[in-house]
């Protein structure tokens, strides 16, 4: 369809009557010459209430009935938009992400996209309508609704955008675009014009919530280019893209912290082949992401696995683990919630050297502590401890010079 836009407004856009209001204001702008898909996120912090009710209900949620709850965060923000856009006059129907063809798979509060088939959306946009559609939702085989992982209507903008084979996928939200670091933590944080695929990608990955990381994936996969921008001023933003011939110019293009992660380690592990097999694909078999792995060097046939995983995931993750150890003859369990990943992503560090020594140096001056590394061709993650987040991240952010272009 030509002329069609997906418009995604996140979470705070939506919190009040008078955001909604606004909102509603500028589809409509966008609509007068324009086809408008429009993606919402449950208002303010609703998916986090909604989460604390649960829990104050079961201590672990039956999974199915979080998704039933959680989904209903979502509902309330397209009902909203619908009747304030039909009250300045256009047309508009909600639609909740099952209506709108968003078919997930089986795996409850992390749910993958399967498959779009956004025939709803198609009949109403050609009844000249604007459409609006529950984010971080879809229906799985068994006909339940499940949600997509948190941050997740960045995804169901992106899938669409790709499905609707739209013009552009505008990802409108509290901050101007894309910064080199959270502007929340470092105030001279620069908004960058551009950023590729890959640089966002292991940006989103590694903690800056501005996108779920998945959304970039599909943004690469299907070439979708994605401007995030402020939802309350009309300047441009960032734009995500493919890479540009200039952009290896930058050797650091952004750092993130992530505190979500806790470290994990099991000690005594025998040192034979397929442990680490054992270990990690009991984890996987239950749908726990594991980042950072660390093996330290056999001494007298034994050695320690040390990793990173979720939080939410921590505690599922030490009961399997007990149980492979046992099977295994390994030693105890041991973690560390009080931790930080602080990371530095830039397409420039392909050709640039040292970048991670400089990284350490850093550290080391402030008496920072490295508790874990990894790095990727253009990332370099360290595990500190949490009470130096803020710390790491501003000093990175000056001796990198990432205020200046
Ligand atoms: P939404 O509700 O619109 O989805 P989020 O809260 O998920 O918004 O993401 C926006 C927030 O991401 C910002 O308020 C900002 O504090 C945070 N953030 C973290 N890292 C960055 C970054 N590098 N650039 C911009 N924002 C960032
Ligand atoms: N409401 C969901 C969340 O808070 C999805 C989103 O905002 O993208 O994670
Ligand atoms: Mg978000």
């Amino acid at each position: 369809m030509s002329n069609l836009f997906v418009m995604k407004f996140g979470g705070s856009s939506v919190a009040d009557s008078d955001k909604i209001k606004s909102v509603a204001e500028r589809i409509t702008k966008k609509a007068e010459k324009n086809r408008v898909v429009v993606v919402v996120s449950a208002p303010g912090d609703t998916t986090d209430d909604l989460i604390e009710k649960a829990r104050s209900i079961s201590r672990s949620p039956d999974p199915r009935e979080l998704d039933m709850l959680l989904a209903t965060g979502e509902m309330q923000s397209i009902a909203l938009l619908s009747m304030a856009i039909k009250s300045k006059g256009f047309d508009a129907i909600s639609l909740t992400g099952p209506q709108a063809g968003i078919y997930a798979d089986n795996v409850h509060t992390k749910a993958k996209i399967k498959k779009i088939r956004p025939v709803k959306i198609i009949q109403e946009l050609k009844k000249d309508k604007i459409v609006i559609v529950a984010g971080f939702q879809g229906i799985n085989p068994n006909d339940d609704i499940a949600t997509l992982g948190r941050g997740g209507s960045d995804l169901t903008a992106v899938a669409l955008a790709a499905a609707l084979k739209c013009r552009a996928c505008e990802i409108y939200t509290d901050v101007k675009g894309v910064y080199t670091a959270d502007p929340r933590v470092v105030r001279n944080a620069r908004k960058l014009n551009k950023i590729s695929y890959d640089e966002m990608l292991e940006l989103a990955g590694v903690g800056s919530q501005v996108m779920m990381a998945r959304s970039i994936e599909v943004a690469k996969k299907f070439n979708v280019t994605l401007h995030v921008r402020s939802t309350f001023s009309g300047e441009t933003g960032t734009i995500i893209t493919k890479e540009a011939s200039n952009m290896e110019d930058v050797v650091v293009s952004g750092i993130a912290y992530d505190k979500n992660e806790a470290k994990v380690s099991i000690c005594d592990v025998p040192d034979r082949p397929g442990i680490a097999a054992k270990i990690f694909g009991t984890l996987a078999k239950k749908n726990i992401n594991v980042d950072m792995i660390i093996q330290s060097a056999a001494r007298e046939r034994y050695n320690d696995v040390s990793f990173t995983v979720s939080k939410n995931d921590l505690k599922n993750a030490i009961l399997l683990l007990k149980s492979v150890a046992k099977r295994l003859g390994a030693g105890p369990i041991i973690f560390d919630k009080d931790v930080a990943k602080i990371s530095i992503v830039g397409i420039g560090m392909r050709s640039h050297p040292g970048i991670a020594a400089k990284m350490f140096r850093v550290f080391a001056e402030q008496g920072i502590n490295i508790h874990m590394i990894s790095t990727s061709e253009i990332k370099i993650s360290c595990i500190i401890s949490r009470k130096d987040t803020k710390k790491a991240v501003r000093i990175l952010h000056k001796k990198f010079n990432l205020s200046h272009t």
